[in-house]
């Protein structure tokens, strides 16, 4: 029993968001008192910070190796300890998190965070049971089936799921891969290969990392900077991320303009926008699923983009894998299998796919939703290629309404 116990704290101690892990964190080594009023939770909040960077010099750089390796997509500068180390190191990250309530910061921390544990998962090869027990701990219910595995069709599946616990996390992933239908279920259980619990897991624990936001987080950022070393932090992220803007910025406007193989590629403002909204769901680290996915390939494949900024795209998703996405970009393209190069989906494919985004509040254009005037008569465009002919004409419009406006002509 005492040796079940231990075993039990290595891996709360290991996933710091399961049962007991927030306990842990929040132990109150100088008062046992609960704090009953807003002025004893502040002071309660700061003494506990304080003293988290007291105890674990290393901390302080920790989080920052850890916050910008995230922001500059590089996968290192974060170990993940079977010490209370790693309950601490999790509990601020997710509690500065809190403070920025940014999607951009929270995508990019919590794949960063999940593609670690995703690989520390996938390095143990004879840890079957650890992945088993884990997926349980956190709610998937999951059996390994060591001795008698299932047999189909010459393949062979260790683990399976309970259909009930599979659905609500496999939808998640948003990606027909992971539906049903395209997987083997008998009696009310979803037979799966390990990776594919693992990739499971990877994307409940990057909902871990990002918090559920309650009250004013203006008013958590105060009690935050009363901490001299989360203050110290906060300030390099902001830099950080002024910095990001500034690149994405200049990147965008180059973009714009740029001209390649005597043929014009449309820039950033020239795409469409059911194009500009995968790629801001993409830049933010959010999942895609596998027509957005095809519909990015397709366009810019057509659209003079290289391989390489295709690839870029998909740098910042959850599930990233360069071998695969290079694959499918040159696939899409006819550099690999059977060299056939695809065209962009027209409009109408992509609005039964629900993939048109004309009326979208941010991304939207009246090209698309409104319609253009052609010859007269009011006209729908009728594949994404069209877009950005029909801004450059409201462009030089707008632009000749502009000089005669300037030069006093217009009636
Ligand atoms: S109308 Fe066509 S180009 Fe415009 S958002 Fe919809 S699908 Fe994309």
């Amino acid at each position: 029993m005492r040796d079940e116990k231990k075993y039990e704290h290595k891996y709360i101690y290991k996933y710091p968001w399961l049962e007991g892990g927030r306990e842990i964190f929040e132990k109150d080594n100088e008062s046992a008192q609960i704090p009953t009023t807003q002025l004893e939770m502040k002071r309660k909040f700061v003494r506990l910070f304080s003293q988290k960077f007291e105890d674990y010099p290393q901390l302080y750089q920790k989080i920052i190796q850890a916050i910008y390796s995230a922001l500059d997509k590089r996968e290192e500068g974060m170990v993940i300890s079977e010490e209370e180390f790693n309950i601490v190191f999790f509990y601020v990250i997710k509690t500065i998190l809190a403070v920025y309530n940014n999607r951009f910061l929270d995508n990019h921390v919590a794949n960063f965070i999940s593609k670690i544990y995703y690989k520390d998962m996938s390095s143990h090869k004879r840890n079957y049971r650890e992945i088993y027990k884990i997926a349980n701990y956190m709610g998937l219910k999951c059996q390994y089936n060591e001795a008698n595995p299932k047999k189909i069709r010459n393949t062979i599946y260790h683990y399976s799921i309970n259909f009930d616990s599979y659905i609500p996390a496999a939808s998640l992933l948003k990606d027909n891969f992971w539906a049903v239908i395209n997987r083997f279920m008998e009696n009310g259980v979803v037979y799966l290969f390990k990776d594919d619990v693992i990739r499971l897991l990877q994307e409940k624990i990057r909902r871990e990392v990002i918090p559920q936001r309650l009250g004013n987080m203006d008013e958590l950022r105060e009690i935050v900077e009363k901490v001299s070393d989360m203050k110290e932090i906060l300030k390099k992220i902001d830099d950080k991320m002024q910095l990001i803007k500034i690149k994405l910025r200049e990147k965008r406007e180059k973009q714009g303009y740029t001209l390649l193989d005597d043929e014009v590629k449309p820039g950033y403002e020239e795409y469409p926008p059911c194009i500009k909204v995968i790629l801001d769901k993409a830049s933010n680290g959010e999942n895609l699923v596998h027509t957005e996915r095809l519909h990015i390939a397709f366009y810019f494949a057509n659209t003079n983009h290289s391989v390489e900024e295709t690839v870029d795209v998909f740098r910042t998703v959850p599930d990233f894998d360069e071998k695969i996405a290079r694959y499918n970009v040159e696939f899409s393209r006819g550099l690999k299998g059977k060299g056939k190069k695809y065209s962009v989906y027209n409009c109408n494919t992509l609005k039964s796919e629900h993939l048109c985004t004309a009326d979208d509040p941010k991304f939207g254009d009246p090209i698309c939703s409104k319609g253009v005037k052609k010859k007269g008569k009011k006209y729908f465009i009728k594949n994404p290629l069209e877009f950005s002919f029909w801004y450059r004409v409201r462009k030089s419009k707008e632009k000749r309404k502009s000089k005669r406006h300037n030069s006093g002509d217009e009636k």
